[in-house]
């Protein structure tokens, strides 16, 4: 051994101290991200069970149990924080639950006097709680594959380097302890404590701002009145290059939607906004886009379908509005237009979409205009 038990003990606290701040500090500029402060409580308590653990000099069983007693209950902590990272939220009675029976358990057997056997179990405690936290990690890795996976073979091998501790000591027949075991697998177990919380640390904070980034992202793409993709995000996805044959834009227009603000209000006027953005995803399939594109305007790009298709899409959500807007009046026309065998600009297409728009406008509104595909590009 390079360095000794007490040497890597102080090495744990240290990187766990400044993992605690850091951790604390990320959570108090993003408070709504409360697995911040779980994971931080977690390590403070890490930190405090690793001081009480290594004034173990003089070997004192009631200090060994405290210091495994902060362990588990950091670590339930933590798992806590995997829980809510995971699934936005934590079932606190749950997770009590499970720290306190861990600890529970560990602590009769040190009241019977077999601090060996205790200390084996307090380490399968602290091995199933990092094992949990392993297994929520890979239960959401589809969020970002290799972190989370990198994460996962953390947890997992710090869990299994606890297992050994508690294995070796049971092998040994070390029932009752009289000093702080030292053996290979505490060598081993200290070395992934480093390696394992200040990776999983690093990772965490990572992971945490990769999350803030796509959720900045996916706001600056998302109308926010509706929730659906704003113009930005349309163009972005079909403004360069040109639409295979079969793509077909729609445009939405409500009918004398300025009457409904100017008689019902605006705040009226939104949530008929809203509730024509739920019949239009109502209407379409999960591939389509929908856009708002701007006040009562609304856009959808259908791939690879026939021209009736669309236009029956079209006509499916019109008179879906018609029904639901019966009680203030409240209809919608539509402009379809189709990309043709050479396939179309999508600027091009929204234009004739456009034209299409206005014609179903000027003969009459609350009806769709469908015209043939566009024969010149
Ligand atoms: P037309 O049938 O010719 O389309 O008539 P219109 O009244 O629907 O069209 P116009 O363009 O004259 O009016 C659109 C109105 O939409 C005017 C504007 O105040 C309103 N509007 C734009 N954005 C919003 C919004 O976010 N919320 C609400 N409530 N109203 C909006
Ligand atoms: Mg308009
Ligand atoms: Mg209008």
């Amino acid at each position: 051994m390079i360095l000794d038990q007490i040497s890597f003990l102080t090495a744990i606290g240290f990187s766990s101290a400044a993992l605690t701040v850091t951790l604390l500090v990320s959570w108090m500029v993003s408070r709504k991200d409360s697995y911040l402060l779980s994971w931080s409580i977690g390590m403070a308590l890490v930190v405090a069970g690793v001081i009480a653990y290594s004034m173990l000099d003089q070997y004192v069983p009631a200090v060994q149990f405290m210091s495994f007693a902060l362990l588990m209950a950091g670590f339930t902590f933590i798992y806590g924080g995997a829980v809510q990272f995971r699934t936005g939220t934590v079932s606190i009675p749950k997770v009590f639950s499970l720290g306190s029976a861990t600890i529970g358990l560990t602590s009769s057997i040190f009241a019977l006097g077999y601090s060996g056997i205790a200390t084996a179990a307090a380490n399968f405690g602290i091995a199933q709680l990092l094992g949990l936290s392993a297994f929520e990690y890979w239960a959401g890795r589809k969020e970002a594959a290799l972190p989370l996976t990198l994460t996962v073979a953390l947890y997992a091998l710090t869990a299994l380097s606890f297992v050994l501790c508690g294995l070796v000591l049971l092998i040994d027949g070390q029932y009752v302890l009289t000093a702080r075991p030292e053996n290979w697998a505490e060598d081993i177990n200290s070395i992934m404590a480093i390696v394992g919380l200040t990776g999983i640390g690093a990772l965490s904070l990572t992971l945490n701002h990769s999350r803030a980034a796509r959720q900045h992202r996916s706001e600056a793409m998302t109308d926010a009145l509706t929730g659906l993709l704003n113009r930005r995000a349309l163009f972005d996805a079909h403004g360069s290059g040109r639409l295979a044959p079969g793509t077909a834009i729609i445009m939405f227009d409500l009918d004398h939607f300025k009457d409904i603000n100017d008689r019902l209000g605006h705040a009226v006027g939104d949530c008929v906004l809203q509730d024509f953005a739920g019949l239009i995803r109502d209407g379409i399939r999960p591939a389509d886009a929908a856009a708002r594109l701007g006040g009562e305007e609304f856009c959808v790009v259908l791939t690879h379908l026939p021209q009736r298709s669309a236009a029956a899409v079209a006509e499916r959500i019109r008179a879906a509005q018609e029904l639901a807007g019966i009680a203030i009046s409240s209809t919608v026309s539509a402009g379809v237009a189709i990309s043709g065998v050479d396939g179309d600009s999508f600027e091009a297409l929204l234009r004739d979409a456009d034209e299409a728009l206005y014609k179903a406008k000027s003969n009459g509104r609350n009806r769709v205009h469908a015209p043939g595909p566009r024969l010149v590009a």
